[in-house]
Formats: structure tokens, C-alpha cells, sequence
């Protein structure tokens, strides 16, 4: 999506552009281990002086309500943000928390399936997966 689709889709809901939402964006599309809340203000923070922990907040749930990210809530507490809203899985680290998508070639005819046979139209999903990843299966073997 470039810029001109993006104003056009913030404009066309009611919601003013401004340079913090579409850094925080920007930064998400960038990254591909959906960062929380926290470590998008720690990467915007030196290049926006003035972007506050609340206006990452105000601009993550402006996206979300946008339906151009999703926002992935954990028992922990804090969430996640995605810029994926396509079907796919979030294979999820249970001990460092990082996370990587990933699209198995099926995937999209197994959820036509599974959509079909319930007979709806899903209006958002969430796949996740837990493990543990190669860094930390390794830690524990030493
Ligand atoms: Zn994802
Ligand atoms: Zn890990």
C-alpha cells in the first residue's frame, strides 16, 4: 500500500493523517516480529522527539480500528501488533516471545474449508502456535 492509499483510507473514516500515526505504520510494516507497544516507542522515540508512549497507544488503536493491523493480546498482559490482517500463523516463542509468520501454501484452502463447512464469513482470525525457537531450544541444551 503506498502513501496516497493509506491517507485516502484515514481520510475516508474520519481520522486525521498525521506524521506520528504514519511513522508507527511504517515502522510495523518494516518490522516482521510484531514489536509491542514499548519497543515501538523506544525505536520512534529518537526521531520523533516529541511521541509519547500514549500517542503510540492512540495511533496503534486508530490502525487496528482501521483493520490495518491487528493487535495480538497475550496472557501477559501486554499486546503484540501485527501488520498482517491476513490469514496465516503466528508461530510464537514461549520463552523469548518472539514471533515469525508464517503461510503454509494450504493454508488458504484449508480455511475456505473450514469457513465453508461453518457456513460463515469471518470477520478476523488469529492463528498462533507456540514453541520454543532454535535460539532458545539451544540455550537450554547447554
Ligand atoms: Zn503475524
Ligand atoms: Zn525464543
Amino acid at each position: 500500500m503506498d502513501d496516497q492509499e493509506l491517507y485516502a483510507i484515514f481520510r475516508k473514516n474520519g481520522y486525521k493523517v498525521t506524521s506520528q500515526r504514519l511513522a508507527v505504520y511504517n515502522y510495523l510494516i518494516s518490522r516482521e516480529d510484531h514489536p509491542s507497544a514499548d519497543e515501538i516507542f523506544n525505536a520512534l522515540k529518537e526521531e520523533h522527539p516529541t511521541i509519547s508512549l500514549g500517542t503510540i497507544y492512540n495511533s496503534l488503536s486508530v490502525l487496528r480500528d482501521l483493520g490495518l493491523i491487528q493487535e495480538l493480546g497475550f496472557n501477559e498482559g501486554s499486546s503484540r501488533y501485527d501488520p498482517n490482517t491476513e490469514v496465516h500463523v503466528n508461530m510464537v516463542c514461549e520463552k523469548c516471545g518472539e514471533i515469525h509468520d508464517y503461510y503454509p501454501e494450504f493454508l488458504e484452502t484449508l480455511w475456505e474449508k473450514i469457513t465453508n463447512s461453518l457456513e460463515i464469513t469471518p470477520t478476523g482470525q488469529r492463528i498462533d502456535i507456540y514453541y520454543q525457537c532454535e535460539k532458545c531450544s539451544n540455550q537450554m541444551k547447554e
